[in-house]
């Protein structure tokens, strides 16, 4: 989603410029064709999830997005190298270029592991979010255009 061709659909949810809780569902049309409704079919015809099964999968997906977009500073101490945390999110939605940073969801691994991994406690708390230049208007990137 950070590269070219995807990025229209993910400009919207990077347009805040303030996280809380819910910024995580901030999100374009397209995206949500392109990802939120396949996961469905997915769990269902790939991994043959039953709906009860699907709807736990689902709630821990919204926890998790709920927990990453909060406008919380929690430590957690030695779980941080593993976990991601909102501080961890937050530099991802950064505004100067950090956006290719801390791209994973649940584990630091991944980012450990494929060099984009930024330690939020290394930069300065107050570092401003957002799109930093975007021409589009705000239909468009709902539309995810
Ligand atoms: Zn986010």
């Amino acid at each position: 989603m950070h590269r070219r061709l995807l990025w229209p659909t993910h400009t919207f949810h990077h347009s805040i410029e303030e996280l809380w809780w819910l910024s995580g569902s901030r999100t374009s049309l397209t995206h949500l064709l392109l990802f939120a409704v396949p996961q469905v079919f997915i769990a269902d015809y790939v991994f043959r999830l039953s709906a009860s099964e699907t709807a736990i999968a689902f709630s821990v997906g919204i926890i998790v997005n709920i927990w990453i977009h909060t406008n919380l500073n929690v430590d957690l101490g030695r779980f941080e190298w593993l976990l991601i945390t909102p501080n961890y999110h937050r530099v991802h939605h950064g505004a100067k270029g950090l956006s290719n940073m801390n791209l994973g969801f649940v584990l630091t691994i991944w980012d450990r592991m494929f060099g984009t991994y930024v330690d939020p406690r290394a930069l300065e708390t107050d570092f401003s979010l957002g799109v930093i230049s975007t021409r589009k208007g705000l239909l468009r990137m709902f539309a995810g255009l």
